[in-house]
């Protein structure tokens, strides 16, 4: 025996603090690139598992998906990434017995920080990650085997792969938003704008996402009343504005298809549109589609009165520059949250 601690691999190094980057939400290498050869990394130990090498890298991953499996489904859109997850934790879960466990009643680590759990599940990895850790944080060889229960890492491998499941269908799936019909149909076959004004206006409420999708549908479904189509479109584009951390596919998919229509080869004699006016601020917006719908109780709006009448707000260029910009954002999700073209298109 000698004094001297086996070192971590260098590349096992950095892999600790690029995945600590991420699971602390300030990501400093590409979080889809890294995510996915972790999964891709991990399914490849189901061929030594039934070696002692196999069994540490099998605890040492399934502790670093179950660590990063929230970042997946609530920053990454790529179905690739949720497959791989999905196969890496059900492969493992496999060949994991629970009924080995033989830990005292409640020994099992719980609600473990996801940063200091990358740390363990990288050090689990190798012999001397382990040698190192248990020095670093001066814990004894016991506390660590824990690490290596099965019974401990079934429970872990069940939760990631629920949680991924989850996400999956909530991210890509067949969202249904026709409960809406009831708040913004009005009888007659009207469309509601100023409720549906209201449910965007403030941010924190998350209704971008259900109602630029039921607004991209029933503008999709051609239901819509001439009067009704600006109000429509408008509050189609500030759902898309307002997202600005980017709505899953589930979404995107038919906001894109709705705002597709819009023809962009137009042209007009105006030289300035309405909406250039109110587009300033959230609050801006809001008051000028009001006004558009419901003047005597919205009689405040930036619009000047010389842009305000009718043919110049249901201009086609005014439509085309919506649109366009609509698109660009829409790209912009997809670039910052990943995934391949056929993930976004409906
Ligand atoms: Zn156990
Ligand atoms: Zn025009």
């Amino acid at each position: 025996m000698t004094d001297v601690t086996p070192t971590m691999p260098a590349d096992h190094r950095e892999l600790t603090s690029d995945l600590a980057g991420i699971v602390c939400d300030y990501p400093y290498v590409d979080p889809e690139d890294s995510l996915s050869s972790l999964a891709h990394d991990a399914m490849e130990v189901m061929e030594r598992v039934d070696t002692p090498e196999g069994r540490r890298e099998r605890a040492g991953y399934t502790v670093l998906l179950h660590a990063t499996c929230w970042y997946v489904a609530a920053r990454l859109f790529s179905r690739s990434v949720y497959t791989s997850y999905t196969k890496a934790l059900e492969g493992f879960r496999a060949t994991l017995d629970p009924a080995s466990c033989t830990c005292p009643e409640g020994s099992h680590p719980k609600d473990e920080d996801p940063e200091y759990s990358v740390g363990v599940g990288v050090s689990l990895l190798t012999e001397a990650g382990r040698a190192e850790f248990v020095e670093d944080y001066g814990i004894d060889d016991g506390k660590l085997a824990v690490y290596d229960c099965e019974g401990f890492l079934a429970d872990l491998a069940d939760q990631a792969a629920a949680h991924i499941r989850e996400a999956y269908e909530a991210n890509f799936g067949d969202v249904d938003v026709s409960h809406l019909d009831a708040q913004y149909v009005l009888d007659g076959g009207g469309i509601d704008v100023v409720a549906m004004q209201e449910a965007i206006r403030r941010s924190y409420t998350n209704n971008q996402g259900p109602v630029g999708l039921w607004s991209a549908r029933r503008w999709l479904s051609g239901q819509v009343r001439d009067e009704d189509r600006l109000g429509l479109f408008l509050t189609l584009w500030m759902c898309v504005n307002q997202a600005y951390a980017g709505l899953p596919p589930a979404y995107a998919r038919d906001m894109a298809a709705a705002v597709d229509t819009v023809g962009l080869d137009v042209s007009c004699g105006h030289s300035r549109h309405p909406w250039s006016t109110a587009e300033k601020s959230v609050e801006s917006r809001y008051r000028a589609v009001l006004h558009l719908y419901a003047p005597e109780d919205h009689p405040d709006t930036l619009v000047p009165a010389d842009l305000a009448s009718r043919d110049l707000w249901e201009c086609p260029v005014q439509y085309a520059e919506l649109a366009r910009s609509a698109k660009k954002d829409l790209e912009g999700w997809r670039e910052m949250r990943g995934g391949d073209e056929g993930d976004w298109e409906a």
